[in-house]
């Protein structure tokens, strides 16, 4: 049976959006391959924060929910804002203690990729770990 030029091209169209990894996270693993922590971009600080096994995960790196609190300390001599805030399904939300322009606001957790793209895994074979 023929198929349609136009179906072809949805096919193809949805196969490659499938096979991109579209995640939130990006595992860290240590020097024997196990896992380390998650980490995510940060849009208020615009930077990476990591959970390590400290904070218990739902295990969805397409909507991901960390607990407790991640809390990073403001730096002000490295321009590091402090930065509190609540990862829940995906969104986070900044607490009213941040210093970033984004206190107290939720938003969206972008994809890693979108920020990382050199950290994709499988992207070169290898991952960055931990020394
Ligand atoms: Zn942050």
């Amino acid at each position: 049976m023929r198929v349609s030029r136009r179906r072809e091209n949805e096919v193809r169209r949805r196969g490659v959006r499938r096979s991109l990894p579209v995640t939130k996270l990006y595992e860290l693993v240590d020097s024997v391959n196990a896992h380390y922590a998650w980490m995510f971009h940060c849009p208020g600080c615009n930077s990476i924060h990591q959970c390590d096994t400290r904070w218990t995960f739902n295990g969805s790196q397409t909507a991901p929910t960390f607990r407790a609190s991640i809390l990073v300390h403001g730096a002000p001599d490295i321009g590091r804002p402090q930065c509190h805030s609540f990862v829940t399904d995906g969104r986070i939300e900044f607490l009213g203690d941040c210093t970033h322009a984004l206190a107290g606001q939720t938003v969206d957790l972008p994809d890693w990729a979108a920020h990382h793209p050199d950290w994709v895994p499988g992207a070169n074979g290898t991952a960055p770990r931990m020394p």
